[in-house]
């Protein structure tokens, strides 16, 4: 039986250039980025500094707002970890 299936990437593992939290799993060849949460810091005052509210973190399925902000998809992921755990 053949499979060939894209899922079947590699996941490495992560770490976080901010904190240090590692994230993911696989081989540690010290791949850095920033964690989900560090992200959302980091786009809630880049919201702020443009007199915007800092919402990154409490998607609204029903909200037109959340529906066209361009974090949405982070937003979306953030709130549905925070959520699940
Ligand atoms: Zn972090």
């Amino acid at each position: 039986m053949e499979e060939s299936s894209l899922d079947s990437k590699e996941y490495k593992k992560y770490h976080c250039v901010k904190c240090g939290k590692t994230w993911g799993e696989g081989d540690d060849s010290y791949s850095y980025g920033l964690c989900l949460e560090c992200f959302g810091d980091y786009i809630n005052v880049k919201k702020v500094s443009k007199g915007q509210v800092p919402c990154f973190g409490t998607f609204n399925n029903n909200s037109e707002i959340c529906n066209s902000c361009k974090w949405n998809k982070f937003c979306k992921e953030f709130y549905d970890k925070c959520k699940g755990e």
